[in-house]
């Protein structure tokens, strides 16, 4: 058993029993952890209000090696999402990054930057920037860290260079293969969705910018087919629908 330290941000928190809580944790050094805190839905828990989804804490926590849940010692906090006392759609947007996160991350592994870009992008929503984009960093960092990031120039299938003209005015995107198709590639592909190339063009800006950069807005003509193509390629990834994903319709306009 060893003792660690990390900074972390909770993505969920479940009733353990009539005292405790069992909360997954999104932490700085060790990536997803999920530990008992014991005590903490007692009337004056020891560990205060930084249990609270989305509060971002110092904590403590015991590693036990096996497949017992780890044991959460301490949890100082650092700062609340504020969200839900600007509006929903902020709210709603940070649940949906601890969905993300709960999805898509593996238990004890870091990745890249990606605690930075959750704890930026908080702060981004609690700052009242515009939500479309600040999700849509979010999503395609996210993917580009963990190697997901879809095909934009190569085909996904064949891994030829697509040409532009050979894609005009639509882009073909294979949701399941994973990024553009190429013409000799398309017949026989499943889950082929066609895209404006204005919105083939958002999509790259996105992938190729740096994870900390303030987003390029998005055109709100496209941003219903933006929500379309990067939810596809999420629930295929992720193996199912993302609960909030229905809780996000606003940002398509
Ligand atoms: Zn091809």
């Amino acid at each position: 058993m060893i003792s660690e330290k990390s900074e972390a941000i909770v993505i969920r928190a479940v009733p353990w029993s009539e005292t405790s809580f069992v909360v997954t944790l999104f932490s700085k050094d060790f990536g997803k952890v999920s530990a008992v805190a014991k005590g903490a839905r007692r009337l004056r828990s020891p560990f205060e209000t930084s249990l609270d989804l989305l509060a971002k804490s110092h904590i403590v926590f015991i590693h036990k090696n096996n497949d017992t849940l780890d044991i959460l010692t301490e949890a100082k906090l650092i700062r609340r999402f504020r969200s839900s006392q600007i509006a929903l759609l902020p709210l709603y947007c940070g649940y949906y990054v601890a969905e993300l996160l709960l999805a898509l991350t593996e238990d004890h592994q870091k990745v890249g930057e990606l605690y930075e870009l959750a704890d930026l992008t908080l702060q981004d929503l609690d700052a009242g920037k515009s939500p479309a984009e600040l999700v849509m960093r979010f999503e395609m960092q996210l993917l580009k860290m963990l190697g997901h990031l879809p095909t934009f120039h190569l085909c996904a299938s064949c891994g030829n260079h697509v040409e532009s003209d050979e894609a005009g005015e639509e882009t073909r995107l294979g949701i399941a293969a994973g990024g553009i198709l190429c013409q000799n590639c398309l017949p026989g592909q499943r889950f082929v969705i066609r895209i404006r190339d204005q919105t083939f063009q958002t999509l790259i800006r996105f992938a190729t910018a740096e994870w900390h950069q303030d987003p390029a807005a998005i055109d709100s003509e496209y941003r219903g087919e933006i929500r379309f193509v990067m939810e596809k390629f999420i629930s295929n990834l992720a193996d199912r629908h993302l609960r909030l994903t229905d809780f996000l319709e606003e940002l398509k306009y």
